[in-house]
């Protein structure tokens, strides 16, 4: 059966009270009788919110045996070989909510990967699912695709993490799909209802106004992507070591649809930011473009790369790829200098899990010092040129 919802003419007084509760402005009156929109997405909002008890909504019957699908999973992304930072952060949050629901951790692993497995056992989780043929060594959606969903259909987990990746995002919803499932692409934080075995997947919204919560309650596997950085990395455990379950997986490279002839690895001028120890980010305190030569510089001596605020990258004063926060890139340094940043709620999602934050602001009460390990209270263009000359005196006197 599927959803359906309807309106009981003989109860709907034409009040008009659902309309705004709905929040896909799905209703409207005809009639002076509320009609509701094929755009409704059934929350149920409107039936609460009818005084007359003239909504009435018939969810789907359950569809599968939830108490079938138990474990969490974790897809670990390699790239040429090297396994992808963010499988070791989604290790981190999937060992919490393997926990939390008292099941087994199990990580995907797929391609030819022996010398992998060895570093990856000593993390903390329960299995390694090995999938191993030569034709997943470099991702290819079809084959890949195919892979997961034959090994899900089979082992039936009740949560998969997937990085949000150029990878993840392909892979994801294709596998969702697949499986009949929902997927919640780019959480920014997961936790667990314990009771219903619910994953609370959070993630901002509507341009990242707001935070949605949302749950999969009907379906199974419950499929997240995750932003990277935004998680801890889990760190090796030796006391314990994953047991390897190795799969092969019936592929054909008919099936592949992409055939790799060759790989060319993208030459970068830019620094990658998500990979930097260390960020040197400037803001509109800077005053103008040509200032960002400052940070520049200071990036250059530490051998860090240059990030931005978007009040900077709006103001067309550096490329967007430098925008660090909620719209921009999320990041986790060793080490992040603020410059000239005010600290926007927005700017911090992006950069607020940086090992220590260093931020200079003129402005002692900017709420970049609420999260800063340290704060130099001090006009930028007086500050960072000291900085800039003790630390090439610095450099000289190593030479
Ligand atoms: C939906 C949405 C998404 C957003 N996404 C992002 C995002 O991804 N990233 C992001 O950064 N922002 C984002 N924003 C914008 C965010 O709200 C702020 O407007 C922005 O971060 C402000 O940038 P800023 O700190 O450079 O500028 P300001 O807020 O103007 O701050 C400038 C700071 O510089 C200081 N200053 C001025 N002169 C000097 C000086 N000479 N020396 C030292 N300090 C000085 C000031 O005291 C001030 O604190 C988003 C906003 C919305 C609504």
């Amino acid at each position: 059966m599927r959803n359906e919802i309807k309106v009981i003419w003989e109860k709907c007084t034409g009040c008009g009270r659902c309309i705004p509760k709905c929040p896909l402005s799905a209703i409207v009156l005809e009639n002076k009788k509320a009609k509701i929109l094929p755009n409704c997405s059934f929350c149920g909002i409107c039936v609460k919110a009818c005084p007359f008890e003239a909504i009435e909504l018939k969810r789907q019957e359950k569809i599968v045996d939830l108490s079938e699908y138990r474990g969490v999973w974790v897809l670990a992304e390699q790239r040429g070989g090297k396994i992808v930072p963010v499988t070791l952060e989604l290790l981190s949050v999937g060992r919490d909510l393997a926990d939390k629901l008292g099941v087994k951790l199990s990580l995907l692993l797929l391609g030819d990967e022996k010398k992998n497995v060895e570093q990856l056992r000593r993390y903390p989780l329960d299995r390694i699912y090995l999938v191993q043929d030569s034709l997943l060594n470099y991702y290819r959606t079809n084959l890949y695709t195919q892979a997961i969903v034959d090994l899900v259909k089979k082992e039936k987990p009740e949560i998969i993490l997937v990085g949000a990746t150029s990878i993840g995002r392909d892979l994801a919803p294709r596998v969702a799909t697949r499986l009949q499932t929902g997927l919640t692409a780019d959480c920014t934080s997961l936790q667990i209802d314990k009771e219903n075995r619910n994953l609370i997947q959070i993630r901002p919204a509507f341009g990242g106004n707001i935070m949605a919560t949302i749950v999969s309650p009907y379906h199974r596997p419950q499929i997240a992507t995750v932003r990277p950085k935004i998680m801890k990395k889990a760190s090796p455990k030796n006391e314990r070591k994953a047991e390897v379950i190795l799969i092969k997986p019936k592929l054909s490279l008919e099936k592949a649809a992409v055939n790799i002839l060759d790989l060319i690895k993208e030459e970068s001028e830019v620094k990658d930011l998500q990979e930097a120890e260390i960020i040197v980010s400037g803001g509109r305190g800077l005053g103008k473009a040509e200032n960002f030569s400052l940070i520049r510089k200071l990036a250059d001596l530490l051998g860090g790369a240059v990030g931005a605020s978007r009040a900077v990258v709006d103001a067309g004063w550096i490329p967007s790829y430098h925008q660090v926060g909620q719209t921009g890139k999320t990041v986790q340094p060793k080490l992040y200098i603020a410059c000239g940043i005010s600290g926007a709620i927005q700017h911090q999602v992006g950069m607020r899990t940086s090992e220590t934050i260093v931020a200079i602001n003129k402005d002692p009460e900017a709420p970049i010092f609420n999260i800063a390990t340290y704060g130099i209270v001090e006009d930028l263009h007086k500050f960072i040129p000291l900085l800039i000359d003790k630390l090439e005196k610095a450099q000289r006197s190593l030479t």
